[in-house]
């Protein structure tokens, strides 16, 4: 890119994305990596409809949300458009799966085989499959929800008898760092646990998604093997405050 170019579009939500996209292809490749094996999620809180609306026309196929209600209210305003998915990558509070099911094309964040069973009770009212991702609390932090690592493998062998739930793969949210190299080791440790439960056959080679990195640590989630990255604040720029859950 020229630097004309990068000056015209430097700040803009469509410069961000596709600053983004190359610095995604150039990670992936100075990796040894295909870079077509790594997807931009926007993380879409708090991002208004013509922040959407541009995000798209940008080239953005999957928007994930944190809250549903406010999903709820983006969806039918941006409507069906040709290629876009909506995942839901917040926290999952159990009254509202039934509005969850069915409506997103990925679950990230599902926290434990309970709600794995939940999802699956409701997917086969709606008749259907629904992809979700476990998520896993790499940092066992007290602060956030998924399953330790050491707890993974029982919770994958019973996850992979619910029929109407299809298991894609891993999600992790490491602990904050300044240095986003610090994120690295847990990273690099839900990579090696996809692997191991592959080489062990507790999952097929079908279940290896891994949606790790953000805005300031993507690039070494992709080192360590992220195939979906969730960025928000890199291409929507700084966020207001949140609203509370709905
Ligand atoms: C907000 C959010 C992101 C994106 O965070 P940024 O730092 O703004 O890129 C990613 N994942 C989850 C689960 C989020 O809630």
């Amino acid at each position: 890119m020229s630097p004309l170019d990068d000056s015209r579009i430097a700040g803009t939500i469509a410069g961000n994305i596709q600053r983004i996209q190359e610095e995604i292809r150039r990670t992936a490749t100075r990796a040894g990596r295909d870079p077509s094996t790594v997807q931009l999620v926007a993380a879409t809180k708090t991002v208004s409809l013509s922040g959407l609306l541009e995000a798209y026309a940008a080239g953005v196929r999957v928007f994930g949300e944190n809250r549903l209600q406010e999903a709820q209210e983006k969806m039918p305003a941006v409507g069906p458009r040709q290629g876009l998915t909506w995942h839901f990558i917040g926290r999952i509070q159990r009254r509202k799966l039934k509005d969850i099911v069915g409506k997103f094309g990925l679950i990230h964040s599902v926290e434990n085989v309970e709600q794995s069973r939940h999802i699956n009770a409701l997917a086969e009212k709606l008749g259907i499959c629904q992809d979700i991702l476990l998520e896993v609390n790499v940092a066992r932090e007290d602060t956030k929800g998924g399953l330790f690592s050491q707890d993974v493998p029982k919770a994958v062998e019973e996850i992979e008898r619910h029929p109407h739930v299809t298991l894609r793969g891993f999600m992790t949210l490491p602990p904050f760092a300044e240095n986003a190299e610090e994120a690295r080791p847990y990273f690099s440790e839900l990579r090696q646990l996809r692997d191991s439960l592959v080489q062990d056959g507790l999952v097929s080679g079908g279940v290896e998604a891994l949606s790790m990195g953000m805005s300031h640590d993507y690039q070494i989630a992709i080192e360590e093997g992220a195939t979906m990255v969730r960025i928000g604040t890199a291409i929507f720029g700084k966020r207001g405050p949140i609203p509370k859950a709905g």
